[in-house]
């Protein structure tokens, strides 16, 4: 059996946003942003239409996940090197002597420990699993994202579905 992929990234799967990471213990970059780039490919049987998946529903999902990134300041939830505390409008980031306010419509939180294409990768192979299972696609077998956080510099996040 010849097994199927199909594969998009447009040139508005895109998301530019704000974002820092700590590493090394004892090191935090300092707030800076990319103009990211994403794609998504599915692997699975043939459905009775002869797709894998439809090319257009795909797009959809992976411009709704961007847009919902885009012109955002990207945090990380589960950073324990980083204090996050909402007062009011304002979002609040400490680490250590810096501090960072933010508005909170601004900021996106999300369920990773830190902001890196690889984490952005997993964050949006979750959402894009879920919608797809909500549309019962179930002749997936593999999902895999890519996030490009500048000109050939990216990290791929697969994960396994429906098994
Ligand atoms: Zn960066």
């Amino acid at each position: 059996m010849p097994s199927f992929k199909v594969h998009v990234t447009k040139d508005y799967t895109v998301f530019c946003a704000g974002h820092f990471i700590t590493y090394e213990g004892d090191r935090c970059e300092p707030l800076h942003g990319h103009n990211y780039r994403a794609a998504v490919t599915v692997e699975g049987a043939l459905d009775e239409n002869a797709y894998v998946f439809d090319f257009t529903v795909l797009k959809k999902l992976l411009r709704g996940i961007c847009d919902r990134l885009d012109h955002r300041m990207l945090l990380p939830r589960d950073n324990p090197r980083l204090a996050v505390s909402e007062e009011g409008p304002s979002l609040f980031v400490r680490y250590r002597e810096k501090t960072y306010m933010f508005p909170r419509e601004d900021v996106v939180v999300l369920p990773i420990p830190n902001t890196t294409a690889e984490m952005l990768a997993q964050w949006i192979g979750g959402e894009i699993e879920t919608a797809l299972r909500e549309r019962g696609a179930t002749n997936l077998t593999m999902l895999e994202v890519e996030v490009e956080e500048s000109f050939g510099q990216s990290a791929l996040a697969r994960r396994e579905l429906f098994r």
